[in-house]
């Protein structure tokens, strides 16, 4: 029998770094296009990618030593490891801000942790597709956990059914493709509840039980 995961997002869904993205747009002059800025960043100038790498290398550092966990975080991973269930962490943020993150955040374990260091970032399928090779689970074994509109597209490219999404801002859920479907939730007891929901209601092929 295939082996289930959950593979979380970090920023905005178990950890709050306080980055105002938004803010970093707005300094660069970036448009909120959908796309995460690092892709945006391809298409400038030379100079201004530079500069633009550089902020955001800054801003996630400071993200790193001063945010916290999301309440609810330990809970939820302590439950999924009670059940034998496999828990990766799957983030567009770098790997040394997630080492950094890690380091001062015990409670923040998990099987496997993939960044955009690893892959293209998030919303190309290829760091979940990546880490539900590595953990040996098939899509209908895995859900994903996530924030952003970003998420749930990389989840689904991927060919993962179960998503939810905590505190989706309606702008995002206008970007999500309408055949992209996804558990709106308001916090991780939500997410608790909906993944309980998912382990009584679906066997580890993805069929109805
Ligand atoms: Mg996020």
């Amino acid at each position: 029998m295939t082996r289930r995961c959950v593979l979380f997002d970090m920023d905005g869904t178990l950890f709050d770094s306080g980055i105002d993205f938004l803010g970093i747009r707005s300094q660069l002059g970036l448009p909120q296009d959908g796309r995460p800025i690092l892709a945006q960043l391809e298409e400038a100038t030379p100079e201004d990618r530079a500069r633009g790498i550089e902020l955001l290398h800054a801003t996630e550092a400071e993200g790193a030593a001063n945010g916290r966990l999301i309440p609810g975080t330990a809970e939820l991973l302590a439950w999924l490891r009670g059940q034998q269930i496999l828990c990766a962490l799957v983030t567009n943020n770098s790997r040394r801000s997630v080492d950094a993150i890690v380091a001062r955040h015990p409670l923040l374990s998990f099987d496997l942790i993939l960044t955009r260091d690893d892959a293209a970032a998030k919303p190309e399928p290829d760091l979940f597709l990546l880490a539900m090779e590595k953990l040996g689970c098939n899509p209908a074994a895995s859900a994903a956990v996530g924030d952003t509109h970003l998420d749930a597209m990389a989840a689904h490219r991927a060919g993962i059914r179960e998503i939810h999404l905590i505190s989706l801002p309606e702008w995002m859920a206008n970007v999500i493709p309408v055949n992209v479907e996804y558990k709106p939730a308001n916090n991780l007891a939500d997410v608790h509840s909906g993944l309980e929901a998912w382990l009584l209601h679906e066997d580890a092929s993805g069929s109805r039980t």
